[in-house]
């Protein structure tokens, strides 16, 4: 009976072995999950349906997004992985639950309804920012290209505002200024805003992004901070948070 089950407990974990590998596998080659791949530059586009031209457009502008940061590096390869038929984004989302894109490794993952011509991806009524929001994907396989997978979030627990507020950082840099943007903030957090807050072209962020952003656009705009000292940085997100409102109220017209 013991062999019996000693038996039985190897084949168990070597079945999940295998599976997992397969699933890593899979996660790791998009391509096995996609009719369709195009390259353009150090994009592999990864597709069901023919692609929009529309969207390579968007990805040079990306391209010009990622060049404003100190993480960019030219040879970085990266895949894109379009939501249009594929099994693949849906597999994603059951890993790292529900978004409108994730970005990890080399990989930028697209969920929801994408319309590259009008520059948009919609999920359940709320439009994000189709441009910035593959640079902001991109920045986060930037993030996993210069410090690793050990030192990335999940696995190194960097404070969430450090890691989402620079991916928003680069993705934003053509919005407006700080004082614009914390002037937002106060208007928009006195509404009934459903942790939602807009932008001019009518598409938007979640707030704990919004306000993340604001205090990386601070510390690297106003306090002339690089990325990598921010992270290393021990000020507390009140700290900071208090020490941004009182700039603002000094300089605010
Ligand atoms: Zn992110």
């Amino acid at each position: 009976m013991k062999k019996q089950i000693k038996k039985w407990s190897l084949r168990l974990i070597v079945t999940c072995i295998f599976i997992l590998g397969l699933l890593i596998g899979i996660v790791l080659n998009p391509i096995l999950l996609y009719a369709h791949s195009s390259a353009d530059g150090n994009y592999t586009i990864y597709h069901q349906q023919q692609l929009n031209p529309s969207f390579i457009t968007r990805l040079h502008d990306v391209d010009k997004l990622l060049q404003s940061g100190e993480l960019y590096s030219g040879s970085l390869k990266l895949s894109v992985c379009i939501n249009d038929g594929s099994y693949y984004p849906k597999l994603i989302q059951t890993i790292r639950g529900a978004a409108f894109g994730w970005g990890f490794d080399k990989e930028i993952v697209l969920a929801g309804n994408m319309n590259a011509a009008c520059n948009y991806l919609e999920i359940n009524g709320y439009r994000w920012n189709l441009t910035e929001l593959l640079a902001h994907e991109a920045t986060h396989c930037l993030q996993f290209n210069k410090y690793g997978l050990l030192h990335s979030n999940p696995v190194a627990q960097i404070p969430e505002w450090k890691w989402e507020g620079y991916a928003e950082y680069i993705a934003r840099k053509n919005k407006a200024t700080l004082i614009k943007n914390i002037t937002h903030m106060l208007e928009v957090e006195n509404t009934d805003n459903n942790n939602w807050i807009d932008f001019d072209d009518s598409t938007g962020t979640v707030i704990p992004y919004y306000k993340s952003w604001l205090l990386v656009q601070y510390s690297l705009d106003i306090r002339k901070m690089r990325y990598d000292q921010l992270l290393k940085d021990n000020t507390e997100e009140s700290a900071l948070r208090n020490e941004m409102m009182a700039w603002y109220n000094a300089n605010k017209r």
